[in-house]
């Protein structure tokens, strides 16, 4: 396959670590998937396996961190929902600009409206192993990757936080 974004070679397959940005978070690394890279510009495209099971193993780290949610986790897990903005502010009765606000961290989401949307990705996710009363009980974010790693066989994604090097 040529790369293309350059065009210029043929991209070469390797096995890495790749930080998936395109989900719209800047810490959460694919741990050791094929990617095919360009020898001439270093552009990479990665060969992600399953997709949907991906992000739903992103938003169950994510639904049970103990530190609160960040603004770009929000949307993430808003959009895992299948919501709009519209959406997210008729599920919360709140108002649509509010929405916003938490979304671009100009207003911090409350305590309580947080641990109500975690409730609703539980509940629409159905997992199991979420606790309420761990849940959302830090404040501040330490700096942490979330390595998601994929089994073998290419079944099932797997969560860890680790501590960003
Ligand atoms: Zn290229």
């Amino acid at each position: 396959m040529r790369c293309p974004v350059c065009e210029r070679a043929e991209l070469v397959e390797k096995v890495q670590n790749y930080p998936y940005r395109e989900c719209g978070l800047d810490n959460v690394i694919l741990a050791g998937i094929t990617v095919r890279a360009c020898p001439e510009c270093g552009s990479l495209v990665p060969q992600i396996p399953k997709m949907e099971a991906l992000h739903d193993c992103i938003a169950h780290a994510l639904v049970k961190k103990e530190e609160r949610l960040t603004p770009a986790e929000i949307v993430f897990l808003r959009k895992s929902l299948g919501w709009s903005g519209t959406d997210f502010a008729e599920n919360l009765q709140c108002d649509k600009s509010q929405v916003s606000k938490w979304e671009n961290g100009r207003v911090p989401m409350s305590k309580q409206n947080e641990l109500l949307f975690r409730e609703i990705i539980v509940g629409g996710k159905k997992i199991t192993d979420y606790r309420r009363t761990d849940a959302a009980r830090k404040e501040g974010n330490k700096v942490v990757s979330l390595f998601v790693k994929i089994d073998e066989a290419k079944r099932r994604w797997t969560d860890e936080w680790r501590d960003a090097a």
